[in-house]
């Protein structure tokens, strides 16, 4: 079937960020070049190996926008927009949430200091990711693909949405994109890496900073920011409003937060207040996707644990909008829906919600609170972090070791079945 895209007059990708640009060009070129490519009954080997290219040089033309030279791979397009439909993602509203707006900086920051974005609409994380990240994603590709089918899309494991390579100025950066484990919407007032290990599992004095000094949401520079609805026709407008009510929803959830870990969360004592049929299926599909992870020698992943407080949120929102003036035009993006006539709901994120409700379609690791629970909270949990491979690590350790103490020193670590089974233990201690 072939998809109807909404012609745009003018179609600018403009970051303060040249390689969020590039990332943005990317991004739509590819999703539009798919769009013209027949969806096969089924994927071929070659799929998996396969890769788009485009190097573009411009002269003088649209230099305001864009760098003048760059270069965009897509890897394994065909899988990935196979990978995207089974996790019931749009690639239309993809590219809308990749493209509309330039993704946000995050504060949050990954083993190597990797670069981490989020949409503008926080549906979708983009990972900035070594070569080497790219080559074990190209091995358990296959697999990974395989256990999404069996699974019917039903995982805690990362969602892969899109693999790209951009080469601006001479400097290649791969980037990976995935669904947010947290909500687009609900805020998270505390998160959690979880690893069962006890071993230097706590944040540290720098991190636990970060909620005083950035616990303010940060603004966005100004060309990051949406345009507000001008010209055009009325479709037009309406479509402009969407995405600038998308944004500002977004933002205004926005906040930094410090990464707790394994010890922060039995010293607090923190719990997770979840009923026992969501406990099971959760349980459930963390063993199998642990077993998975344990079968491809995978290791050293998180589980990545987001709270969000139904009352907290709600003060918060109303002291929020007491301190802010209100600005010109930005109250108006409340109330309006799609209209009747509207070729399609994809950009619809206007539904109202009452407190700590969420669409299960798009904060797909959502999990309310029990009854008996003492407040009102909405879980977010899922497995980030796969791509560590175990004779990797061994490999990375032993040279470490080897320059310390001398060849032949032992190498302490567990293998990634004892891993596995450490993780999934400590994870049913949790849940109270
Ligand atoms: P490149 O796209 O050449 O910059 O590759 C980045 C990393 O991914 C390199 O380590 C490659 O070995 C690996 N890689 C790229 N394409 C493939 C492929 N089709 N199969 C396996 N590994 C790949
Ligand atoms: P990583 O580079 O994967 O270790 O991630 C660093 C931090 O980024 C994590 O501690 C999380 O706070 C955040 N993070 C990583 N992946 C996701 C995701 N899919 N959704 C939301 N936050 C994420």
């Amino acid at each position: 079937k072939k998809k109807h895209f909404v012609a745009q007059k003018v179609k600018l990708f403009r970051s303060s960020d040249p390689l969020l640009s590039v990332l943005m060009w990317g991004v739509n070129h590819s999703i539009n070049e798919l769009s013209h490519v027949q969806i096969p009954i089924m994927l071929m080997p070659d799929d998996f190996k396969a890769y788009s290219k485009i190097k573009v040089d411009n002269h003088l033309f649209n230099k305001e926008n864009m760098p003048s030279h760059f270069k965009f791979k897509e890897y394994c397009p065909l899988v990935f927009r196979n990978l995207r439909e089974r996790f019931g993602i749009d690639d239309l509203d993809f590219l809308n949430s990749l493209t509309r707006s330039a993704p946000l900086n995050t504060e949050a920051q990954g083993r190597s200091g990797a670069r981490f974005h989020t949409s503008f609409d926080k549906r979708y994380v983009i990972k900035t990711i070594s070569s080497e990240d790219v080559a074990e994603m190209h091995n358990i590709l296959k697999k990974y693909h395989q256990f999404i089918v069996e699974c019917h899309g039903n995982t805690l494991l990362p969602q892969f949405l899109g693999m790209y390579r951009l080469t601006v100025d001479g400097d290649e950066t791969y980037m990976i994109v995935t669904r947010n484990v947290f909500s687009h919407r609900l805020s998270v007032y505390k998160k959690y890496d979880l690893k069962g290990s006890t071993v230097a599992r706590e944040a540290s004095d720098k991190e636990k900073r970060i909620n005083k000094d950035k616990y303010r949401k940060q603004p966005p520079p100004p060309e990051d920011v949406p345009p507000r609805p001008k010209s055009g026709n009325v479709q037009q407008r309406l479509q402009t409003l969407r995405i600038a009510t998308r944004f500002y929803c977004a933002m205004k959830h926005a906040k930094e937060l410090p990464t707790y870990k394994d010890n922060d969360f039995i010293n607090d004592g923190q719990k997770i207040y979840i009923n026992e049929e969501n406990k099971k299926m959760f349980l459930e599909k963390l063993r199998k996707d642990v077993e998975f992870l344990a079968q491809l020698k995978l290791m050293d992943y998180s589980l990545l644990v987001g709270i969000h407080d139904v009352e907290r949120a709600e003060q918060e929102e109303v002291e929020s909008e007491d301190n802010e003036p209100e600005e010109e035009g930005e109250s108006d993006g409340g109330g309006i829906g799609t209209p009747p006539d509207s070729p399609s709901n994809t950009l619809d994120s206007t539904k109202p919600f009452s407190p700590g409700e969420f669409d299960p379609a798009i904060d797909v690791y959502a999990i309310k609170s029990n009854e008996s629970a003492p407040r009102k909270e909405v879980y977010f949990m899922a497995v980030i972090d796969i791509l560590q491979h175990y004779d990797a690590k061994k490999k990375a350790a032993h040279a470490a070791k080897t320059v310390k103490h001398g060849a032949g020193a032992e190498i302490s670590t567990v293998n990634p079945e004892q891993y596995s089974k450490r993780f999934y233990d400590f994870i049913t201690t949790i849940l109270s």
